[in-house]
């Protein structure tokens, strides 16, 4: 495949996706034909806040908390939102629409946008505005039934990790190195307590409850954050958000993830030993089946 003056395109991961259609400041093309400036601060600085949105039965699942989620993330940042709340929901409704799959997750991206490159805020400058669609494939049957490698790594990012920034440097190299030593996922720590992994939450069950790292600064509050939160009160599972020390990660009874694109699924090797019995416990297993009771309710 060429690019403009015959030059080699850069390799898309597989030839479908350069079919598929993106939005891109107020269009619908085909992801090949989308551009932007190389002055996009999103580019220089990684100054932009981004959104992934699973979709099950061309719904997105939870939308009303995904798009405050959104809203607090440009406010923090002091980028101008560049659409209503009912803009927002017509913008993802139009690219559901636009492609096959009944399961997708939506991905958004706003930048401050283009300006000459200077670190402070330019001034009236217009937000750019990016949005795709990804099939939703179903977790994979093996992770469900044997649950997924971990390692722990010191947490290396910066300390506003509430916001969700594409500054992901930080999630990219503890990503990178959790892959490199044959795990998933990884669970990261600062100053001696746990933090989550490099694009998911990380639940600890102790004694049959579940306990959470609290929603502070260090940590980015998933949109499954609260829906673990209500699935356990719902299935009477205790639940308690606090402080979690290395050592009870290390001697947990069952290790959680949960992401938007996972779910939620067990963590059973954690730095090569087994977690608890080795294999998804029990507490996994009743929030697994009561997020798919979720999941099916969202679709009807
Ligand atoms: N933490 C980080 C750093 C993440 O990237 C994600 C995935 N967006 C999460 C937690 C989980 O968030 P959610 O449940 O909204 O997918």
């Amino acid at each position: 495949m060429n690019g403009p003056g015959g030059s080699p395109a850069p390799a898309m991961a597989t030839e479908t996706l350069a079919e598929q259609t993106v939005f891109l400041n107020g269009d619908f093309m085909p992801l090949s034909e989308a551009r932007i400036p190389v002055l996009d601060r999103g580019f220089i600085f990684g100054d932009g806040v981004y959104e992934v949105v699973p979709v099950y039965g061309r719904k997105p699942f939870r939308w009303a908390q995904h798009h405050a989620r959104l809203v607090r993330s440009l406010g923090e940042l002091r980028i101008d939102n560049p659409r209503d709340a009912a803009g927002w929901r017509e913008l993802v409704d139009a690219l559901i629409a636009r492609h096959p799959w009944d399961d997708q997750f939506v991905y958004m991206q706003v930048t401050r946008g283009v300006a000459k490159r200077d670190h402070g805020f330019p001034k009236g400058i217009v937000p750019t505005v990016f949005a795709m669609t990804s099939p939703l494939a179903p977790v994979p049957a093996a992770q469900l039934q044997n649950g997924v490698d971990a390692v722990s790594l010191p947490d290396q990012r910066w300390l506003r990790c509430d916001i969700k920034s594409v500054s992901l440097l930080g999630n990219v190299l503890a990503r990178q190195a959790a892959l490199d030593a044959g795990a998933v996922e990884c669970i990261m720590f600062r100053d001696g307590e746990l933090t989550e992994g490099s694009s998911s939450n990380i639940w600890v069950v102790q004694h049959g409850k579940v306990l959470a790292p609290p929603r502070d600064s260090r940590i980015l509050e998933g949109i499954r954050y609260g829906l673990l939160q209500e699935l356990c009160e719902s299935e009477g599972i205790p639940f308690e958000v606090t402080a979690i020390p290395r050592d009870a990660v290390r001697h947990a009874d069952e290790l959680m993830l949960s992401s938007a694109t996972k779910e939620v699924l067990a963590i059973t090797r954690l730095d090569g030993e087994p977690v608890g019995s080795g294999k998804p416990g029990p507490v996994f297993t009743r929030l697994h089946a009561a997020y798919q009771r979720a999941k099916a309710a969202a679709r009807a």
